[in-house]
């Protein structure tokens, strides 16, 4: 699903973010990245669609190797990726159910399918009665749904998180994380950048730490290890 190999990312103004990561992630795996604030988990993260590109190095995600891809295929790639950011950038003068459709609407599909899928991954997050509700409307944790449902209504084959309980007390918090657990045993694979300790040593997952710009650690069923 996911092979880097040899990734290094200097950015224009010469901070080193990735020094060298070597790095398979199976289909259907779910994986935290954690790691210190400036170790280089969104730069991670961010180089799996395309966001950024490496200085050097292999980056594979779903079989096309990113580095030979033409841009204007990029789109298309990341149509197989739903992105779930800490501040949910949901489009803030549209419903919730029209947030959803925007995916849809831009790959043509017909307005009764795109009903069917919205309202059906609006029934997965439990939001299906606030489909008429803007994000202002709906507290934090209701719109992080909506942004879940957002990322997954294409059916894409891996789901990147990054931080998506930043924002959100702890009761919140888990209710995310028991959706995100949902997709992952429908077969997403889902990679999860968090600061939450709880969250990490309570739902035990494959964990990889980045410290300075490399992996210091990857382990199945790993701990937080981290105070904070
Ligand atoms: P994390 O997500 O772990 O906090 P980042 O990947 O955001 O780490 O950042 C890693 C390093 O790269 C930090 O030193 C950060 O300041 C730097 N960095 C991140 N994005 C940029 C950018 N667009 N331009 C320059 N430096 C950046
Ligand atoms: P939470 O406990 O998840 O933080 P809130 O207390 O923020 O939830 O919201 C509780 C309920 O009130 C939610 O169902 C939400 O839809 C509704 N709500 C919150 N803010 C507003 C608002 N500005 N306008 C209308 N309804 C709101």
């Amino acid at each position: 699903m996911i092979d880097m190999q040899g990734v290094y990312k200097k950015y224009p103004n010469g901070v080193t973010a990735l020094n060298g990561v070597d790095v398979t992630i199976e289909q259907g795996e779910f994986v935290y990245i954690v790691g210190p604030s400036g170790a280089g988990k969104s730069t991670f993260i961010k180089l799996i669609f395309r966001e950024v590109k490496p200085t050097n190095g292999k980056v594979v995600v779903n079989n096309v190797n990113l580095q030979k891809v033409k841009e204007k295929r990029i789109p298309h790639i990341r149509r197989d990726i739903g992105v779930v950011y800490q501040d949910f950038k949901l489009l803030p003068k549209l419903t919730v159910f029209e947030n959803i459709a925007f995916a849809l609407e831009v790959i043509e599909e017909t307005p009764k399918n795109i009903r069917r899928r919205v309202m059906e991954v609006l029934d997965l997050v439990g939001l299906k009665n606030k489909a008429r509700f803007i994000p202002d409307e709906l507290s934090g944790g209701e719109q992080q749904r909506v942004s879940i449902a957002r990322a997954i209504v294409n059916h894409p084959k891996l789901v990147i998180a990054d931080e998506p309980t930043g924002n959100l007390d702890p009761d919140t918090s888990w209710g995310i994380m028991n959706i995100l657990e949902e997709i992952n045993a429908r077969g997403t694979t889902i990679i999860m950048a968090t600061h939450s300790k709880e969250i990490v040593n309570t739902v035990k997952k494959r964990v990889i730490a980045i410290e300075g710009g490399l992996i210091v650690r990857d382990e199945h069923r790993g701990e937080y290890g981290y105070e904070v």
